[in-house]
Order: C-alpha cells, then sequence, then structure tokens
C-alpha cells in the first residue's frame, strides 16, 4: 500500500486540511477503481466498511492478490468532517456557502469538447484513451475560488480515469440501494449482487452533476457531439447508500468489506475474493421514486420500515400535531418499494418524509433530494 496526503488550501489563516488517498496495486494497472466514503460527513458506515476493506487488501496484496489499480479514499470530506453546529453534524452541506458536497462536480465534456475537436478516430479503445488525456489537461487548467472548490477538484482529478468508480453514501433509514446510469448495465447488477443492495435506481442525468454523474455523463455528452465516432462509456460510476445513518457497527461494515472484495474480484483488480451471494436487485428509474411530503408540521411515527412492499394509498405512518389533536397519515405515494424514511421525529410543514421506488416515471426535471 501506498499513502499520498494532498494538503487543501487552507480558508483563512493559520488553518489547514488534508485529503489522504491509498493505493494498492500498480499505479499503471487496469482495472482501475477508485472508492471514497464521507463525502456527505455526516455518513459513517461508508467510511467504517471502506477501514475494513483496506485490512482485507493489505491481505491481499501480501498474498499477491493485487491485480488492478485500486483508490481508497475513506474520508472524502475533512472540511464537512469538522464542521459541527449545536452539537450535530452538518455532513451534507459546507457551513460557510451551503453548498452540497455532492453537487458541482466539474463537468468534463463541456470543458474538454473543443480540444478534442479532430483528434479522436474510428477505434475506440483509442478514443477512450485519448478522451481521458483530454479530461486531465482540462482537469490541470481547472482553478479554484474556495475550499470546497479545491476538495472537489482533488477529489475527481485521482478518479476521472477509473473504470470503476464508488461513492459510498447512507440514507437517513434506508435498505441498501443505489444510483447508476444506464451505461454499464451487468457491472450495476454485480455490484448489488456483492455488496446485498436491494434497489437500483438508474437514471442517465439526474441533475445537478453529483460525484457518480460527473464520471458517467461526460461519455454521453461526447458521444452526442461527436456522433461519427466510436466513444465507449469510460467508467462505471455509482453513489451507493450503505443503509442508514445508525447503521454503523462493525460486523455490517466487516461483511460490506467482503461484498467490496467480492466486487473487486468480480471486475479483475483481485484474484481470490468471494463469489456474489446476493439476489439481484430491484430496478427502478428515478423518476419513479416519488416522495411523501408532510402536509404540516408535527410528530413523526411509523407502521412501516424501509424495506416493506406497498401500494399506492397505502397508510405508512402518521405526522401528529398534538396542540390541535390532528393525525394526518403519511400514504404510499406510488406503488412499489418503501426504500427510505427520514430520521427526525418531528417533521416541518413541506418535509418530505419517505420515498417509494415505484416503475412509473412521473417525475422530470432535478431528481435528486438537495
Ligand atoms: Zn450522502
Amino acid at each position: 500500500m501506498q499513502t499520498q496526503t494532498v494538503p487543501l488550501t487552507g480558508p483563512s489563516p493559520g488553518t489547514t486540511r488534508t485529503l489522504t488517498r491509498h493505493y494498492w496495486g500498480d499505479r499503471d494497472a487496469r482495472p482501475k477503481v477508485y472508492l471514497q466514503a464521507g463525502l456527505h460527513a455526516d455518513e459513517m458506515p461508508g467510511p467504517l466498511a471502506l477501514y475494513h476493506l483496506m485490512t482485507l487488501l493489505d491481505a491481499a496484496e501480501a498474498e499477491g492478490r493485487i491485480t488492478g489499480n485500486i483508490v481508497v479514499v475513506p474520508l472524502a470530506n475533512p472540511i464537512g468532517l469538522s464542521e459541527w453546529l449545536l452539537h450535530k453534524p452538518v455532513g451534507r452541506r459546507d457551513l460557510e456557502g451551503a453548498q452540497n458536497f455532492n453537487r458541482g462536480y466539474p463537468d468534463l465534456a463541456a470543458l474538454a469538447g473543443d480540444a478534442l475537436e479532430g483528434q479522436l478516430g474510428p477505434d475506440g479503445a483509442e478514443n477512450l484513451r485519448i478522451i481521458r488525456k483530454g479530461f486531465a489537461q482540462a482537469l490541470a487548467g481547472i482553478t479554484s475560488d474556495t475550499e470546497v472548490d479545491e476538495l472537489r477538484l482533488r477529489l475527481i482529478e485521482e478518479s476521472f480515469d477509473a473504470d470503476h468508480v464508488l461513492d459510498l453514501h447512507c440514507d437517513h433509514h434506508a435498505v441498501m440501494h443505489l444510483y447508476a446510469s444506464s451505461a454499464a448495465p451487468g457491472t450495476a447488477d454485480l455490484l448489488c449482487r456483492c455488496v446485498g443492495s436491494k434497489l437500483a435506481l438508474i437514471e442517465d442525468l439526474s441533475g445537478g452533476n453529483a460525484f457518480d454523474e460527473a464520471h458517467t455523463a461526460p461519455w454521453r455528452a461526447l458521444r452526442a457531439r461527436f456522433p461519427n465516432h466510436t466513444i465507449p462509456d469510460g467508467c462505471f460510476s455509482t453513489t451507493l447508500e450503505y443503509r442508514g445513518q445508525h447503521d454503523v457497527s462493525d460486523p455490517l461494515a466487516q461483511g460490506d468489506a467482503l461484498g467490496l472484495m467480492a466486487f473487486l474480484s468480480g471486475v479483475g483488480a483481485v484474484i481470490g475474493g468471494p463469489a456474489p451471494m446476493h439476489p439481484a436487485p430491484e430496478e427502478a428509474p428515478l423518476a419513479g421514486a416519488v416522495e411523501f411530503i408532510a402536509p404540516m408540521g408535527g410528530i413523526v411515527t411509523w407502521t412501516t420500515v424501509p424495506g416493506d412492499r406497498v401500494t399506492e394509498g397505502q397508510v405508512l405512518g402518521h405526522v401528529t400535531d398534538p396542540t390541535t389533536r390532528l393525525r394526518i397519515a403519511i400514504t404510499a405515494p406510488t406503488t412499489g418499494l418503501l426504500f427510505r424514511q427520514e430520521l427526525w421525529t418531528s417533521c416541518l410543514k413541506g418535509q418530505g418524509l419517505c420515498h417509494v421506488a415505484g416503475q412509473d416515471p412521473r417525475r422530470q426535471g432535478e431528481l435528486l433530494s438537495n
């Protein structure tokens, strides 16, 4: 294993932070697999899974079983990790500009597109090489204004040329699920069967250029811009939601690390990992994942749990206002898998309380939660 510690420019005099990357295998080997966790800095199942994965990678390295180039960034957000407010980790957004740490990554196709004019030929593999080089040059030309922008750049500059990018997150209360594009359905299916993801939410363009989308959307965009050239999908990328925020334990994380080893073995980055051990996931369009919005503020209680299969209109729980003695049912907004519920036991009017993944793609526009 090699370790690289990357400094971030401090936002104010006397402050500095670092980003730590660990590497196994030959840095030029393929496949290159990039794994990161903790981008939303209050989501700890992923970092703990990577902690245990790194022990397994050390053992595989000692036995000469690493064949790919594996990069692990176990805590991808040193800024967010330090941001607590009123005794609670803030996690999802930075306190300076309220930006979501998992949005706004560089649009590589837009940045590199002009320089690729006249560069591409008939060979897809050669085009992939040329495009990755173009992406590298584009990233090298970006300057960052804020510390958060700089963090985004330091993350993607190591991941942009990977064959597989796994961004480990978690939800509030949830079953394991993932978000991916339609670019590599076989890899998405393999990953779900390795790690036990119960649901694959598929969408090519979710909006906001989240970290996973920043690795897949450019290839699609370049195909649209250069329709006369063969341009492959250069990267499988996913946001993998490791259940809920309180699902943090060594037994769970050790099992999750084994699942990740199965995936690394399945894509040829290590030899001799475990076989996929879970059933195929349910697939649904991200546009079919519909949220129930609280019609009033109050106390939130549930009669269902994530993982329940529900039908549209079914009562899932209640919002109760004890001052007016009013109680309103939380109902399933579509038919499908209830895959997540909010963490909090109180809610504001207008707050999203849960999501059900259905097959009817009834939503449009920005498809991710803020
Ligand atoms: Zn997250």
